[in-house]
This record gives C-alpha cells, structure tokens and sequence, in this order.
C-alpha cells in the first residue's frame, strides 16, 4: 500500500495520474473511481472489459470477481493494474458507442429499403381530381384534363430521399467532390 510519507513541511494529499488528473494518495478515496464504479451498470462493464483487448482491463475484472479481493476498492485494484479514471472512461465510451452501433445496423438494411422505395417513382391518386377522375365544369362533370379520367398518376419520388440515395451512393455531392480532388 502506499501510505503517504510526510516531509518537514508537509506533502499535498493528492498527486497526478498518468493522464495528469490530480487524485487522492489514497486509492480508496478516490472518488471519481468510486463514482464510476456506482454509476455503471456491472453486467455492461463486465462485457466491456472482457472485449477490450486490453490486458489490464482482464486483470481487473478478474480481481473484481476474486475473493481475495473481496475487501479491496476498485479505486485501488485500477490503480494496482494501471487503469486509469480516463481508461474508464474511454472503455465505457467505446463499448457504448459499439454497442449503439450494432443496434442501428440491425435497422439498417430495413432502412436503406425504405430510403430507396422512397426514391421510387410510383402510382398515387391524382391531386387535380382527388382520384375522382373528373372535374365540375359549368356545364356538368368533364373527364379530369391531368390524369384523363383514370383517377391516378405518375408521382416522382421523393426528391429529399433521391439525393440522400445518391449522396449515399456517391453520384452527387461531397463524396463525389472529395474523391475527384484525390
Ligand atoms: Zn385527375
């Protein structure tokens, strides 16, 4: 353990982390770590640690499952296995960020679907006629001049969604214009 040795004219309670956040000599009162430890749900965190890739992170989340370390702050186990309170934090937002990501693509494919039968040209009721197929003349009803008494034309597709396809697709815009400068 590291007890803080005290000179003549005394030492600051607290010292800098490798990132050069100031924190308690004292691991166990560091309350930023004991914070983060309260707040985060453990199953998540358990699942982050263990897809880390990162050695340090294993060795933690062993410790935290280990009986002998039953009477041990995490405070001082991050400290013991070098992880520290920006680790944490970059772990806990990667792994948030990760799994955010899987559950947009999981809509993906569905959404790209409807972006592009959005795009699509299709059938619709005629706007000058409602779909009635004629109009009120002053002599009586006449076939609708627009769509010509059928009720129904040729509506373009939606021209919002048509350039986010293309954008997507790199036909039009940024893309385009980056991949012509390179
Ligand atoms: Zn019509």
């Amino acid at each position: 353990m590291d007890t803080p040795r005290r000179g003549p004219r005394g030492r600051p309670a607290s010292k800098k982390d490798k990132n050069g956040r100031p924190m308690p000599v004292r691991a166990d009162r560091d309350r930023f770590i004991q914070w983060f430890f309260e707040e985060i749900p453990r199953p998540g965190l358990d699942d982050a640690m263990l897809v880390s890739g990162d050695e340090r992170f294993y060795r933690l989340h062993n410790a935290l499952r280990d009986d002998v370390y039953r009477n041990v702050s995490p405070g001082t186990l991050c400290r013991k296995f070098g992880v520290s309170w920006l680790d944490l934090v970059s772990l806990w937002n990667r792994h948030s960020i990760y799994s955010g990501l899987l559950v947009m693509l999981n809509h993906l494919p569905r959404i790209a679907m409807d972006l592009a039968e959005d795009s699509e040209s299709h059938d619709g009721p005629c706007p000058r006629c409602d779909g009635i197929g004629h109009v009120m003349r002053e002599n009586g009803q006449a076939p609708c001049p627009a769509c010509g008494g059928a009720g129904r034309v040729r509506v373009p597709g939606d021209a919002n969604a048509r350039r986010q396809l293309f954008e997507i697709l790199g036909l039009i815009g940024p893309k385009r214009g980056r991949s012509r400068a390179a």
